[in-house]
């Protein structure tokens, strides 16, 4: 395997995923509330289209069971999304 140059993504970003209207859905952990000093929820935000869902990290398993269900959610949106990505 060879070596390629990437753009390091954010620290926060779990995943990203393309949709079949060539938009990203990105995957991240975030704080819920402005008062949080620390990421308590991963959130799925497509770029091409409103669409979002926010799953909040169980208090004994970190953010895995979150993560699961965020990405879990982004891979069938990005099936399904047609929206074409906002001009930079
Ligand atoms: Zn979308």
């Amino acid at each position: 395997m060879t070596t390629q140059p990437q753009t390091a993504w954010p620290e926060n970003t779990v995943a990203r995923f393309l949709t079949v209207g060539g938009a990203i859905v990105e995957v991240t952990h975030e704080p819920r509330y402005s008062s949080d000093t620390a990421p308590t929820v991963t959130v799925a935000r497509c770029g091409g289209c409103p669409a979002d869902t926010i799953s909040g990290w169980a208090a004994y398993a970190g953010s895995a069971g979150a993560d699961s269900t965020a990405c879990t959610w982004a891979q069938t949106h990005a099936e399904t999304c047609r929206a074409l990505p906002k001009p930079a």
